[in-house]
């Protein structure tokens, strides 16, 4: 969930951390701080807020060889100074991405032992708890390793310990820490994009790994102490794909890239018309979508394909629940498991849960070795690029996009649905330059409350228009079944209520036309993005109209772009919406 990054090299150490963990401070943002060696001691700065409040208390020309850096995002205790991470013990400190589940039992463990707290962190009691093993042991290795046996939940840890002033431990269990191999400097962060200013070759730790890091040595071991060889990966990218090239946010820039994400996917998934090198579902007797978030809206307008085009039952369920409810495993089934970061922790749990219930797993990720795409049986990568903006717009389109060609394989549907995605570029580039988005962002900006209605596929694609337009603009939004709103929830209308509504698929349009005209009896206004014409809209963005297969990913875009501009009226903070973060490493 946060952000992670260690460096140790040869002078500069402040600036390295710190362009690292600029890149990363899309994984979480409410505080961040920084410890770092000189002279044979240890400095530790924290602050509340964005990066920039601790950016102003640092001076980059310090002669620094090793640094531990940490954006947080808090899950025990308020974002405060002292709670921000680096936490200090005895002679560890450390910074951590996680949750160690069992610290309130270690903590009355460690106040007998007298030891005293000063921050509500779970993380300060795995540093007191390392300290105190080391201090048993005299050695930090054997004491890593025996944390491992203590420690209960999840973790990234980036440690120094006093005794070795030039290394970096690294250890980690269900977080993600990747190594970075530079000349005569290493790191070892949460992500690739924190290292890439120092190199492109790097090293994934697995679970229970234990790193060991200096400026011209890297050493892996394994839980046992022994060492071992790991892979060494490089990673190809163009800086493009990490700046905002131009564009005012990220999230703008990210909508105008998804022309291109879908031309890639048809590079990628597609020849002579015909869908290749996919997963085949047809085997299967039913299907288990298993997502957060806009993955999970991604997984219901899956779904729709799939059943419609497959015939195969397809239930869609989120993650955080899934794992904890009544499931009916059998061999049938497929788990199919969505995620962008590929690190979502309720997704990995839910994951695990179908393995050790020998269920097939399928994941569709975005980011290649992440856990969830190393951990599932199958996988199939969507070909999103790095999405940098908090709130997802070309990894949801691809997703969906994924899902479509895994729906139409070997059906008569498959030359249609391609013929379709070869459409939906210039569509793209249509809606996000041609449509007058500010007058209408402006009448949603005004509103307090927002119902984002549809009816069938039409409401799943409302799900995450309601998402995208709450989770920037910080407007309450609800996605509604439009049926479904004079069963109690039609009472909340009234002159001052938003009402946005999708409105394209014809089989069932008659109805939701119906449910429209209700609220705007009731005085609401109504905002159709629809193909379907209707002079009772209040304002409405007007799409093509093509076909069941094209029609709805046509109203994606207008959605996003939507969205996007109510959060850029109200002035809110769109890369970086407050209490969110990117990758969801935390259950
Ligand atoms: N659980 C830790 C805290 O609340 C770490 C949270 C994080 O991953 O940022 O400080």
């Amino acid at each position: 969930m946060c952000g992670i990054v260690g460096y140790a090299g040869k002078n500069k150490g402040i600036s390295k951390v710190m362009t690292g963990l600029k890149s990363l401070e899309y994984r979480g943002y409410d505080s961040s701080g920084i410890a770092y060696m000189k002279n044979g001691k240890i400095n530790i700065i924290k602050k509340e807020g964005p990066i920039v409040n601790l950016d102003s208390c640092l001076d980059y020309n310090e002669d620094i060889d090793i640094a531990i850096s940490h954006t947080r995002w808090a899950t025990h205790g308020v974002a405060n100074d002292i709670n921000a991470h680096p936490h200090r013990q005895g002679k560890i400190t450390l910074v951590h991405n996680g949750i160690i589940e069992n610290y309130n039992e270690l903590k009355k463990e460690l106040i007998s032992k007298g030891y005293t707290f000063k921050s509500d962190t779970d993380t300060e009691i795995a540093s007191a708890y390392l300290d105190y093993i080391y201090n048993k042991t005299g050695n930090i290795l054997e004491s890593l390793s025996e944390l491992t046996n203590i420690l209960k939940g999840s973790y990234a840890f980036n440690i120094i310990c006093d005794d070795e002033p030039e290394v970096i431990y690294g250890m980690r269990k269900d977080s993600p820490l990747i190594v970075g191999l530079g000349d005569k400097e290493n790191i070892l962060a949460s992500d690739i994009p924190a290292v890439l200013h120092i190199t492109n070759k790097y090293v994934l730790l697995d679970n229970y790994d234990i790193v060991k890091l200096t400026n011209d040595k890297v050493l892996f071991y394994n839980k046992n102490l022994e060492e071992i060889k790991k892979e060494v990966k490089e990673f190809t990218f163009d800086k493009e794909s990490i700046s905002k090239n131009g564009y005012d946010h990220f999230m703008l820039k990210e909508i105008n890239e998804e022309a291109d994400v879908v031309k890639k996917h048809l590079n990628l998934y597609t020849e002579n018309d015909k869908v290749k090198d996919i997963f085949d579902l047809s085997k299967y007797k039913s299907i288990d979508i298993v997502a957060c978030g806009s993955a999970s809206f991604a997984g219901q307008i899956g779904k729709y394909y799939i059943e419609k085009y497959k015939n195969i039952k397809v239930n869609v369920y989120y993650a955080s629940e899934y794992r904890y409810q009544k499931n009916f495993f059998d061999k049938d089934t497929l788990v199919l498991l969505i995620s962008q970061s590929g690190e979502t922790a309720d997704t990995l749990a839910a994951l695990k849960l179908a393995k050790e219930n020998n269920i097939d797993t399928l994941s569709i990720v975005n980011r290649k070795d992440s856990s969830i795409a190393r951990e599932s049986k199958y996988v199939i990568y969507t070909e999103a690029g790095i999405e940098i903006a908090v709130a997802t717009t070309k990894a949801y389109l691809s997703q969906i996009i994924v899902l479509l060609l895994m729906a139409v394989k070997d059906t008569k549907y498959e030359e249609k649905a391609i013929n379709d995605l070869k459409l939906l570029p210039n569509l793209i580039t249509k809606y996000i330059n041609e449509y007058d988005y500010q007058s209408i962002a402006k009448i949603v900006s005004e509103k307090e409350h927002v119902f984002y209605l549809g009816r069938g596929i039409d409401y799943y694609l409302a799900m995450e228009g309601s998402l995208k337009l709450k989770e920037i603009s910080y407007i309450h939004s609800e996605a509604f079944q439009a049926g479904e709103l004079k069963h109690g929830s039609i009472s909340l209308i009234d002159k001052d209520f938003g009402v946005i509504s999708i409105v394209t698929d014809k089989t069932i349009s008659d109805k939701t036309i119906s449910n429209l005209k209700e609220v705007s009896s009731r005085g609401a206004k109504v905002i159709a993005i629809t193909n379907i014409r209707e002079d009772f809209y209040d304002y409405s963005i007007e799409i093509d109209d093509y076909d069941e297969i094209l029609n709805p990913l046509l109203v994606i875009v207008p959605m996003q772009m939507l969205a996007y501009n109510v959060a850029k009226l109200k002035g809110c903070d769109i890369d970086k919406p407050r209490n969110l973060a990117k990758s969801v490493t935390v259950e």
